[in-house]
């Protein structure tokens, strides 16, 4: 009964068509050529605008002058003092450098980008260094249990666990100096050397010089540009200190080759390894002579770090591109980031850049075949994803009353594919929906012919956490986000070499997704899903998933809170009641709230089926104009459903940070943690806090209930 220019089942036909394999190779090879790091990526953002107009898409570049790192300097060497003379001596003087390999021809261009750390301090420093496993909260508080001593020392972190960003934070807390952090391939799965797979490029395993770049601001206490938060980066704004956001110590990433010397020299050192837990023990690197010892390092055996930081304030773009809809207020946001550490960036984030092209082209056919959208849609090309989320979160702050009144969802494709396997954290409003785009794209790993992607998927919806674009959309301006990409890990899947120069075309083209099948495959799932967003007449968000997901995280907070009170004792004795009476209200709360979405999300779908199909011609204009404000007035519900759950004031610490549900863990960066408010007082045996957010949640909940309930 619509006129949309072309009925949907063609749209969508359309859109699962044209994404095309040798395309997104195309678009790929582009981006990985050459390095396009935060701010130095102009040609790019114009290329990208002038290939979106061409597939006929209004474009434009939006800027931000935004605080920066550049590399500039450094050194790591082991220094050892001589007994008799006292004179020290280089032991160990690392290149800091990945190898240069002839079949990875990105990894060897002479503007090759440096190892560093985005937002890492300026500092020389000369101390006796501790190997503080990952470096999370729990690792370090274990050292301090052992009596190590880590004041004025430097750490040696590996990755992996936590955001590197809070190895760094936690360190300098505890009084340490400097970070060196080096990825193990213990954390590489079976695909090792030691377990007899070849390293890249002749085979899939971690090629042992390769170094992982990235941030090390303070992610979980606010993305974005650390001198301006909760407000957009102009030409000209006021500027906040950053010692809140951004680490006072130097750290360097190194290789697992280089950290090797490192490691050895602490063998034998300190508490046994095995004291720790089996983390500690099961490096991979033991085959090689290393013992995990932590250490601290004896007087005379020092590690010099140095680092070498240009800050500047400089101009980043993201590309923003726009598809009007007939309904002006209803907005479906896309977006992938387009700058990379390194050269390449095949698979992060420029896979993903690829996909979105593609999507765009898309879209660009199904307008050119006469399509008329419903809702507006709006692309993302965004800058500065890779320091801290920075070009969508100033984007994000500038836009924010525009985006609260009218965005359906925001829908995040960083790494589009670096393995065969899907991967998906998602609000749960837009779980369905996504479940329901996937059913529909065939898979390009089928064991039974004709499976699609949802047959072969391993059916996990993680929560939303944080290290992507998606951060400022979810957690401060409350808009219903997902985040997907084939990235999950598999026993056989070949090492992704990330933030290394080998993240390349030539590892994409012989290891990642040689035929360009699995970028094809992202392209129609996000295009599908975007399409069942923006056209169909009432809103596809899910209520009743949202309340069933908030019980479960409810669940999870009782079983912590049970664990607390059988090994706390700084809570008092009537805890339990305490607890007992703080859970009763939640529960009551919620199956109000459950109510509510049961019955909103029963009118969505009888009123839709009346569209579809109980709309008799013969209606007259009154019975017509009653269902289409029914049908805007369910709408407009979906649509500011999530913002309910924003709590002005924000997080305990953590202003910034205003969803009551959805948070990064304070302490985990990456991984999701659900109701922080209370989470968190549960950790810290704190009754008071616990009940203050409890009573936040509960007006939260009886705020949306009211919120779908009212007519
Ligand atoms: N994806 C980036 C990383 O994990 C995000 C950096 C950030 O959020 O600060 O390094
Ligand atoms: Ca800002
Ligand atoms: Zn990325
Ligand atoms: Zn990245």
């Amino acid at each position: 009964p619509f006129s949309s220019g072309i009925e949907y089942e063609e749209l969508v036909q359309i859109l699962k068509s044209t994404p095309d394999r040798e395309k997104a190779r195309e678009w790929s090879s582009y981006y990985t050529a050459g390095p396009h790091l935060a701010g130095r990526n102009l040609s790019q953002a114009l290329w990208t605008r002038e290939r979106w107009e061409e597939w006929g898409v209004e474009s434009t570049i939006v800027d931000y002058d935004v605080y920066l790192n550049y590399p500039a300097g450094h050194r790591l060497a082991l220094l050892e003092q001589d007994k008799k003379t006292e004179e020290w001596s280089v032991k160990f003087e690392a290149t800091l450098e990945e190898d240069v390999l002839e079949e990875d021809p990105t990894s060897g261009l002479p503007e090759r980008i440096p190892t560093f750390h985005g937002y890492s301090a300026n500092g020389n420093v000369t101390a006796q260094y501790v190997f503080v496993n990952y470096g999370t909260y729990a690792d370090f508080e274990a050292l301090r249990a052992r009596n190590v001593s880590l004041e004025g020392k430097i750490a040696l972190a590996k990755y992996g666990g936590v955001f590197r960003g809070l190895k760094v934070k936690r360190a300098q807390e505890m009084g340490m100096v400097g970070v060196v952090m080096y990825g193990d391939p213990g954390d590489d799965g079976l695909v090792t050397e030691k377990n007899g797979y070849e390293a890249y490029p002749v085979g899939p395993a971690r090629n042992p010089s390769s170094v992982q770049r990235g941030s090390v601001q303070f992610l979980s206490f606010a993305p974005g540009d650390p001198t301006t938060p909760g407000y957009p980066s102009k030409p000209g704004c006021p500027r906040q200190p950053v010692d809140h956001a951004i680490p006072s110590i130097p750290s360097l990433p190194i290789s697992y080759a280089e950290a090797l010397p490192l490691l050895k020299a602490l063998n034998g050192l300190g508490p046994e390894a095995s004291y720790f837990g089996d983390s500690w023990t099961t490096g991979g690197l033991g085959y090689k002579g290393v013992e995990y010892s932590v250490g601290p390092s004896p007087a005379d055996l020092k590690l010099n770090l140095v680092n070498e930081q240009e800050y500047v304030t400089t101009p980043l773009w993201n590309v923003i591109g726009i598809i009007n809809g007939s309904i002006p207020d209803e907005v479906v946001v896309i977006g992938n980031h387009r700058d990379a550490w390194i050269a390449g960036g095949a698979g992060d984030p420029n896979s993903g850049s690829a996909a979105i092209n593609e999507v765009i082209r898309s879209f660009g056919i199904a307008l050119q075949a006469g399509w008329k959208p419903l809702r507006t849609i709006v692309f993302a090309s965004w800058d500065g994803e890779e320091y801290g989320l920075v070009g969508s979160t100033e984007w994000v702050e500038e836009y924010l009353p525009w985006l609260s009144s009218s965005t359906v969802a925001y829908l995040n494709v960083d790494v589009a594919t670096r393995s065969p396997h899907l991967e998906v954290s998602s609000a749960p409003l837009l779980n369905n929906a996504f479940i329901e785009a996937i059913s529909l794209i065939p898979s390009p790993n089928q064991t039974i012919p004709g499976q699609s992607i949802a047959d072969v998927w391993d059916k996990r919806i993680h929560t939303m956490g944080s290290g992507s674009d998606f951060t400022a959309f979810q957690d401060f301006a409350g808009i219903p986000s997902l985040d997907m990409g084939f990235g999950g890990m598999g026993p056989e899947t070949p090492v992704y070499h990330y933030h290394s120069n080998y993240d390349s075309k030539a590892w994409m083209e012989n290891f990642g997704d040689p035929t360009f099948a699995y970028h094809e495959a992202l392209s129609k799932v996000w295009a599908v899903l975007a399409a069942r967003l923006i056209e169909t007449p009432v809103i596809q968000l899910n209520a009743t998933e949202y309340a069933v997901n908030l019980d479960r995280y409810i669940t999870a907070l009782k079983k912590k809170s049970a664990g607390q009170t059988s090994s706390s004792s700084l809570l008092p004795a009537d805890v339990t009641t305490a607890y007992k009476d703080i859970f009763t209200s939640l529960d009551t709360a919620l199956s109000h709230f459950l109510t509510a979405a049961i019955v909103h999300d029963a009118l969505a779908s009888s009123l839709l089926n009346d569209l579809y199909h109980n709309f008799p011609p013969w209606w007259n204009l009154y019975k017509r104009l009653r269902l289409f404000l029914a049908v805007r007035r369910v709408n407009t519900k979906y649509k500011l459903l999530e913002r309910q759950f924003l709590y002005p004031e924000g997080l305990d610490g953590r202003t910034w940070f205003k969803h009551v549900v959805f948070a990064p863990g304070k302490w985990t960066g990456y991984a999701g943690e659900t109701f922080p408010g209370i989470g968190e007082g549960i950790e810290r045996g704190d009754l008071e806090g616990m009940r203050k957010w409890a009573g936040i949640v509960v007006g939260v909940l009886e705020g949306a209930t009211r919120w779908l309930g009212d007519d």
